[in-house]
């Protein structure tokens, strides 16, 4: 009789023992994504095989190196060891988590004071979005349209730009010549000239091949086609447009990504201070994006600081440059639904 209650005990102990296992196995899978943030994206090596460079109508000596591959990542490493799991993280799953990111378009010269302000938090999480075709543009129109002749939109020039300004930063595409890419809708070359060709340009200067874009102008209101050219014919895997949500809520569809807010809007640190006292009962993400030279026009240069502050010294906000946030989640949320 002892024996058989030993042996029944022996049993239900393995038992116990497989089905802990399992239970640990499955919720392990629902993880992976943290740890895929140190590989490079497939999609470059797909990209870089798919695209014949004799399709690109543009000199063709930037040289494709496979050193994309090597340096694939986005350069940042968060969170790539993931932490134990907790016994309640095993029952309920993983843990939802808060998001905040930055960006800014043009790539033009406010951003060398926005980058000082980053530097006094260590902030390095913010995305800039480049035009490689219009090197040391000044745009005085701007200017105009504000009737603000002080204000100015001058983009980098080249030498700038390999002088490291934005070492350490996400660096993505804006387009090579800041066109509407709707006008490309029946010309795919056209889409390969002025995305994949500002894609290869940064890739020359910051050494990591960008799968990231802003929409030029902010346009919200590309067709399905031009989503789709882009996504065939590039690297491009996700998108930003203009259009606040003000929302915390993930995107739903990378190439058609909308921010929470931009940096103009009055209420930034209401949404900040909004976000970082909401209960996380589920993945959230705050975005806001702007341009360096709507700093100058508000004066708002205090807010971007204390906006950083917040978000820097906030316990349970992870603050990702846009790339980091779509290698995150790049298996669960799709480019193009
Ligand atoms: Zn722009």
């Amino acid at each position: 009789m002892r024996k058989l209650i030993a042996l029944s005990l022996i049993i239900i102990s393995l038992l116990t023992f497989c089905a802990c296992g399992a239970v640990s196995e499955i919720y392990s899978s629902t993880l992976t994504y943290e740890g895929d943030t140190s590989e490079p994206a497939p999609e470059y090596d797909v990209y870089l095989n798919d695209l014949k460079r004799e399709d690109i109508d543009e000199d063709a000596e930037t040289p494709v190196s496979v050193q994309a591959e090597e340096n694939g990542d986005s350069g940042n490493e968060i969170d790539a060891e993931a932490a134990p799991l907790t016994d309640t993280e095993i029952v309920n799953g993983p843990k939802p988590r808060k998001f905040f990111t930055i960006c800014f378009d043009d790539g033009i010269t406010q951003d060398m004071k926005i980058i000082e302000i980053f530097k006094k938090y260590g902030f390095n999480s913010c995305t800039f979005f480049i035009n490689t075709g219009l090197y040391g543009a000044n745009w005085k129109q701007i200017g105009k349209v504000y009737n603000r002749p002080d204000v100015t939109h001058i983009r980098f020039t080249k030498k700038e730009l390999e002088s490291g300004i934005y070492n350490g930063f996400d660096v993505a595409v804006h387009t090579l010549t800041h066109k509407s890419l709707k006008a490309y809708d029946k010309n795919p070359k056209g889409i390969r000239r002025e995305v994949a060709n500002d894609a290869e340009n940064i890739f020359e200067i910051t050494g990591v091949y960008p799968v990231g874009m802003a929409w030029p102008g902010g346009e919200n209101d590309v067709t399905e086609t031009t989503k789709k050219l882009v996504y065939e014919n590039t690297s491009i895997r996700f998108a930003r447009g203009a259009e606040s949500t003000y929302s915390f809520e993930l995107p739903t569809e990378f190439l058609m990504w909308q921010p929470t807010c931009s940096v103009r809007d009055a209420e930034v640190l209401t949404y900040a201070r909004r976000f970082i006292e909401s209960d996380c009962t589920e993945n959230m993400l705050f975005f806001v994006w702007g341009h360096g030279y709507e700093l100058d026009l508000d004066d708002s240069y205090d807010m971007l600081d204390e906006l950083i502050q917040m978000m820097t010294e906030a316990d349970d906000v992870e603050c990702v440059t846009s790339t980091e946030f779509y290698q995150l989640f790049k298996d669960q949320i799709p480019s193009l639904k």
